[in-house]
């Protein structure tokens, strides 16, 4: 029986606690589900024996955010109730390998919860920031791209010109083509909050998708851009593996003359051995990752210099932990980072992005959602986003909290499928990547 958390079930490491550090323990494991602008948030609260002290991560997987509080709340918590919080890499390797089958992204969300708050403790017990922890600042600030859409290129390029009047450097560009549900392409032109990690693109008359206009559409766009913007501004594109792999080629290789700061999931994780031959025929700078979960799908990809920018997304690789070996590894072979960081990352998972960024000389540019203020309102210490670029606070920990009172005043919204994507079909019926 432990004396603090009258836990039974408590595995003990084999080693003593640090002699300078307070012995403390983990008293309770806790998720938090909110969703302050609409979309489901999962966040983890690791509480210790110290009093007062606890931290937060993301687990946030709003497609599946039900299974992750079952994984947290059934698996992981009584599992950890006990441990020393100052392990990290031993209780992440225990978690981890747990379940026996691992590294699919239910079971890594749940661990990045429990991991980013073990990071978060950590750091306030040193009284530093997180970025310290992983070798202090590389830079000031982490330059950010935000998202332009809209229902035709005019409406994108005013998207673009109104977020360089904010001072953004670097903007996604997604156009809407006419008749098809097309990804990240919302009739708002108007450069409001970003919401891309649920499906509000996708209006109930726009259930049919057709790669080909799309194919030919999207070299129009950047020509029009570039044409009337000029090259003084860094332009992305997200394909969101929704092509045939040879017309992802064919494509590539029509947007060359664009300059595209990336062109992002040309191919979906099945079809990578496509980045192959697309390296053979084009310098396009290729940016991949939001889908992977499994470090079997992305090592080979850096290894042989087959993406210039990871794009993962830290909760679902299981958190800080891996996805700071990941970016040092990108390191030695020349490939950036470049974060997952859409609407459906937590505040928590923005932060933790953001330590990270600042941590690493190979940082790219950081994805980024607006934070709405009810969002801000209910976490506290949000990163600031000015002059293009997302800043910490420098407070000891993530630097962010949460105000569980005002978070359940958000719960999940009424969703028919309790926040699953829903799906999109080809005009023959046939269902596609969303
Ligand atoms: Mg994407």
């Amino acid at each position: 029986m432990d004396a603090e958390t009258g836990n039974e079930s408590v595995m003990p490491t084999p080693w003593e606690p640090c002699a300078s550090l307070p012995a403390i323990r983990i008293t309770d494991v806790q998720v938090i589900c909110t969703a302050p602008q609409g979309i489901r948030l999962v966040v983890v609260k690791v509480r210790t024996s110290d009093d007062g002290l606890y931290g937060l991560g993301c687990a946030t997987f709003t497609q599946r955010p039900l299974a992750v509080v079952t994984a947290v709340e059934q698996y992981l918590r009584p599992f950890l109730l006990g441990r020393n919080p100052d392990d990290i890499t031993d209780i992440w390797q225990a978690m981890t390998l747990s379940s026996y089958w691992r590294s699919g992204p239910v079971l890594n969300n749940a661990i990045s919860g429990v991991d980013m708050a073990l990071w978060d403790i950590k750091a306030k017990r040193a009284g530093m920031p997180v970025y310290q922890l992983l070798g202090g600042r590389t830079r000031r600030c982490a330059a950010v791209y935000v998202h332009a859409h809209g229902r035709d290129v005019n409406e994108v390029q005013a998207a673009v010109e109104a977020h360089r009047a904010q001072g953004f450097r670097h903007v996604r560009c997604q156009v809407e083509v006419p008749g098809y549900a097309t990804y990240g392409s919302g009739s708002s032109a108007a450069p409001t909050a970003q919401a891309t990690g649920s499906p509000p693109h996708l209006s109930p008359n726009q259930a049919s998708w057709e790669p080909r206009p799309y194919c030919l559409l999207v070299p129009k766009m950047f020509e029009q851009l570039r044409s009337e913007l000029g090259y003084d501004i860094e332009l992305l594109h997200d394909v969101h593996e929704r092509i045939p792999p040879i017309m992802a080629i064919q494509l590539a290789k029509d947007l060359e003359p664009y300059k595209l700061f990336f062109l992002e999931d040309a191919f979906a994780p099945e079809d990578q051995e496509y980045l192959r031959l697309l390296r053979q025929q084009s310098s396009i700078p290729i940016a991949m990752g939001e889908l992977y979960v499994n470090q079997e799908q992305y090592v080979p990809l850096v290894r042989d210099r087959l993406i210039d920018f990871i794009r993962v997304h830290l909760s679902d690789i299981g958190g800080l932990t891996p996805a700071r070996k990941l970016a040092v590894l990108c390191e030695f072979f020349g490939v950036r980072t470049a974060w997952h960081g859409p609407g459906d990352v937590s505040p928590v998972g923005h932060a933790a992005n953001l330590h990270l960024d600042l941590a690493s000389s190979n940082f790219g540019i950081q994805e980024l959602t607006l934070f709405s203020e009810p969002l801000r309102e209910v976490f506290p210490g949000c990163p600031e986003i000015r002059d293009g670029a997302m800043w910490s606070n420098d407070q000891p920990g993530l630097g962010i909290d949460i105000d569980e009172r005002l978070a359940a005043r958000f719960p999940f919204p009424e969703h028919r499928f309790n926040g699953a994507w829903p799906e999109i079909r080809q005009a023959d019926g046939a269902v596609v990547r969303p």
